[in-house]
């Protein structure tokens, strides 16, 4: 029997996708300890791990909204953060992970301190990646715009006074490229499938493409006999009522039509609402996608994965460059449609664009097939395992 080692950060999108990997290791009489955040702790036991609680090393919890916004756009701030989160954990945690001595440490391609720990305890190391996995190819789907790459030239000297730090607490690391990326050597588990993946002939066979780890639904029943349209910007930067308010106008009138707006905005706000028209904080996603012609995303890595998995096409409204890397992938296998007017006009002409032309649904259904067959969480679990035997 193996004993593996999680590391995750604070967030449910890059969470929920281990949980299924958790559950089949443990049922298999594996030891897993999950290393995350006290917020996770009840979903992480029921997956049958040991949770240890990282809230007091993570310093992106400690930032004030302003500077938590900031570590998206400014990479120097990022490093000095994530800089400041491994060696908090150096103190703590690296006993607790030699005294638990591990065959495996899997970590979150964003959870760079379990990549740095691992490295420095000589533990074999698996990447877990939610997003597409990432190397010179992939990156130019993500097109990061010019104004990124001068912030991270600017950004440099602060960057390798931060890796310095790291140097001088016993991690051997490179340059900031060595932390964020893996090369063809590193074992990556990546929950898409190879066909969604792009370029992904050009990673080595130590990338596991495994597919969504999603847990299917029964359909949310209809109400009407007319065409389904699901609208949703994702739980993070989704305060746009006018965006919301726009869609309800554009398309209340010929579909059912349903809308989560989310935690910020309070449903009654969307005022009065015609026939067939649902506005929630928050869906069932999955259960309304088990039964959807529609829907329009913000294009957030898990939103677009559940809709293909279950073969929904969709409306491609992105508002980050992740979010603008997973609609370009979407849109080139012509699964969805870039709303480039995002007026009332311009989302009725989207959803109608999709809903007449049969080659959305067709891409949608071919791109369903590859990451159903793809072996899912048992294939992710058998890769760490397989990685563990490897090393013994
Ligand atoms: N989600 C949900 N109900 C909602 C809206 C979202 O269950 O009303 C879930 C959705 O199924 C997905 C996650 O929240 O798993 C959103 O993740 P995504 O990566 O798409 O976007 P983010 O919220 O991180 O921007």
């Amino acid at each position: 029997m193996s004993k593996i080692a999680f590391f995750c950060i604070p967030a449910a999108g890059h969470t929920n996708p281990t949980l299924a990997v958790v559950r089949a290791l443990t049922q298999a009489g594996h030891t897993v300890r999950y290393y995350s955040f006290e917020a996770f702790r009840p979903r992480i036991e029921a997956a049958g791990a040991q949770f240890v609680a990282c809230d007091a090393f993570n310093m992106e919890m400690k930032l004030s909204p302003h500077d938590g916004a900031r570590i998206a756009r400014d990479t120097a701030f990022a490093t000095q953060v994530l800089v400041e989160t491994t060696l908090a954990m150096d103190a703590q945690l690296l006993r607790d992970l030699q005294s638990f001595a591990p065959q495996v440490v899997v970590a979150d391609s964003m959870a760079m301190w379990g990549k740095l720990l691992a490295r420095k305890c000589g533990i074999p190391f698996m990447c877990s990646t939610t997003t597409f996995a990432f190397n010179a190819h992939s990156a130019k789907i993500m097109k990061q715009s010019v104004g990124e790459l001068f912030r991270l030239l600017l950004g440099m000297p602060r960057i390798n006074r931060q890796l310095s730090r790291l140097r001088a607490h016993g991690y051997a690391v490179k340059g900031i490229l060595d932390v964020v990326q893996n090369d063809n050597d590193t074992d990556t588990i990546v929950y898409t499938s190879a066909l969604f993946q792009p370029y992904a002939d050009t990673f080595s066979d130590k990338y596991h493409f495994v597919g969504p780890s999603v847990q299917e639904k029964p359909p949310l029943p209809r109400q009407s006999g007319r065409k389904r349209v699901y609208v949703s910007l994702g739980t993070v930067n989704n305060d746009m009522p006018d965006f919301f308010r726009r869609c309800i106008r554009a398309l209340s009138g010929d579909y059912e039509l349903i809308v989560s707006v989310g935690d910020h905005i309070d449903p009654a706000a969307m005022g009065e609402l015609p026939a067939y028209t649902t506005v929630a904080q928050r869906v069932d996603q999955m259960a309304v996608l088990a039964d959807c012609d529609v829907f329009l995303t913000h294009c957030g890595m898990n939103s677009v994965s559940e809709a293909l998995y279950c073969g929904v096409p969709l409306v491609l409204w992105p508002q980050t460059a992740e979010q603008r890397g997973v609609a370009n992938r979407t849109a080139e296998l012509s699964a969805g449609y870039m709303l480039a007017d995002a007026s009332e006009q311009g989302v009725r002409a989207a959803v109608e664009t999709v809903l007449r032309e049969a080659a959305y649904r067709q891409a949608a259904a071919r791109i369903r097939e590859s990451m159903r067959a793809a072996g899912g969480a048992p294939a992710a679990a058998q890769a760490i395992l397989d990685l563990a035997q490897e090393k013994r």
